[in-house]
């Protein structure tokens, strides 16, 4: 049932402890697990010039070392504790809108089921789930498992 499992994290806290949960999936299924970053593309549009966000839409962010950095240990996260367990991990930086480009890499890919965090990076704690969580579950047909990583 489950041979492809993707787990898109934005290297909060919360998206972690989704990679748990993804990681003891695939350790227990046998699944090959892919862990996504997504540039965000609209968060950044204030920030910087339109040259850079052109390099950034067409997914050119190699010489940009912040955004580089902060996409590589997220993804490099979930490798990481993959290799220690045994867990065959794909890893995949992308840009654009994030529940946009996590439904289209579920697609694309075969994904059988994805697995995220109820929150990330910006934890607004008192709405039930983060705005990429739920505009993923109304975007994509894929099953989408969500970690509530509320405090309490
Ligand atoms: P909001 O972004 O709506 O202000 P939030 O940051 O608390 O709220 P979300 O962004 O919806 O919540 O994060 C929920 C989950 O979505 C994360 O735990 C992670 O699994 C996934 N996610 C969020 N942003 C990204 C991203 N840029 N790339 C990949 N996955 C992401
Ligand atoms: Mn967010």
């Amino acid at each position: 049932m489950y041979d492809k499992i993707l787990v898109p994290t934005d290297g909060s806290d919360t998206a972690e402890q989704a990679v748990e949960h993804a990681l003891d999936l695939a350790d227990k299924y046998g699944a090959e697990l892919h862990a996504l970053y997504v540039v965000d593309i609209d968060s950044m549009s204030l920030a910087l010039g339109a040259e850079q966000l052109d390099r950034i839409e067409q997914g050119q962010f190699d010489q940009m070392e912040e955004v580089k950095a902060k996409a590589d240990a997220a993804t490099g996260y979930v490798a990481e504790h993959g290799r220690d367990r045994g867990i065959e991990v794909v890893e995949h930086i992308s840009s654009g809108r994030p529940h946009e480009m996590v439904a289209t890499y579920a697609e694309n890919n075969d994904i059988d089921l994805v697995v995220m965090g109820s929150h990330g990076r910006s934890g607004i704690k008192r709405a039930l789930l983060g705005s990429v969580t739920e505009r993923t579950l109304r975007e994509t047909r894929v099953p989408v498992l969500v970690v509530d990583a509320r405090e309490d």
